[in-house]
């Protein structure tokens, strides 16, 4: 019995999250287009046919924009709090709009999903777990601090994808203004790389067998230097970088049991960054850092 996840976006251009076993998967935010969720999918040959359901976080735009494209064309429930749906005034049909209570596990098929709460700065904010017989998958974003829920998650987790948002230095440094790196680091906004490391180092599990650093800033972080900092203290926990231009490999998560040196990654992917992918925009950051 496997877990297949992959990050095919992350960061404040879009995030979108999959995670699914053999017969039904979920995605936790679209915040990417329907035609590029669609491409990255086959790219990584999953089947979009196993998506049964999309979990929304928050109503920021880096996080529901493929939402209504995805759910209409597909026909997917998509699992949203009456706050955020208001909030990020999206369109969806009423019949495939379906609310969810924080720590109420839903199930699609043999997956459980389950929301609590979080810091950060939207309506009605929620990380989730996804729950397969003994392996248990988190999605850690968008959060301005940690708190004990996301202690408690974090340290029962065999994979998480994790924010990793943004290194002090460089974001004191940046040429952003006052306001708004206030508002990143204010409690409220995103988690810095010595707080994600902290987590890490302090509450990781020993079956913990991948770890996903999340929602990069472009502006106030670099990808090498999470990597280096994570993999100095990664022990038996594989790190990967999700990448805000392009999907990761999928990996597998197997049962505990396994022998984590067995988990490789499913597919390398290694694609050409087009120009579309770089696009990026300061508002994009104002909204989402
Ligand atoms: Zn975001
Ligand atoms: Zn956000």
């Amino acid at each position: 019995m496997s877990l297949f996840i992959t990050s095919l976006a992350s960061g404040s251009n879009g995030n979108c999250y999959y995670i699914g076993n053999n017969t039904e998967a979920i995605l936790v935010d679209a915040g990417i287009t329907c035609k590029e969720i669609e491409t990255r999918i086959k790219r990584l040959s999953l089947s979009i046919e196993k998506i049964k359901a999309i979990f929304i976080s928050h109503e920021h735009a880096d996080h529901i924009r493929g939402v209504p494209v995805l759910a209409k064309k597909y026909n997917l429930p998509v699992y949203i709090t009456t706050q955020t749906l208001k909030n990020g005034r999206l369109h969806i049909d009423k019949k495939l709009a379906r609310s969810f209570n924080a720590f109420d596990p839903i199930s699609i098929g043999d997956l459980d999903i389950t929301a609590f709460p979080k810091y950060h700065d939207a309506a009605d904010p929620y990380s989730f777990t996804i729950r397969f017989k003994d392996l248990k998958v988190g999605v850690f974003t968008d959060i301005g601090q940690p708190c004990q829920h996301l202690i408690n998650h974090f340290s029962q987790c065999h994979a998480a994808f994790l924010e990793s948002n943004y290194d002090d230095d460089m974001l004191d440094a940046g040429s952003y203004p006052y306001f708004l790196k206030t508002r990143i680091r204010g409690g409220k906004g995103h988690l810095s790389n010595k707080q994600a490391l902290e987590l890490f180092t302090s509450h990781r599990p020993d079956f913990m067998s991948h770890l996903f650093l999340s929602h990069i800033s472009k502006n106030n972080n670099c990808p090498n230097l999470v990597e280096q900092l994570f993999n100095q203290h990664a022990g038996n926990t594989k790190i990967i970088i999700a990448s805000r231009f392009q999907e990761t490999a999928v990996y597998k998560l197997s049962n505990p049991a396994v022998n984590i040196s067995t988990q490789l990654p499913v597919t390398m992917a290694i694609f050409p960054v087009s120009a579309s992918q770089l696009s990026f925009s300061f508002d994009d950051e104002m909204k989402s850092a």
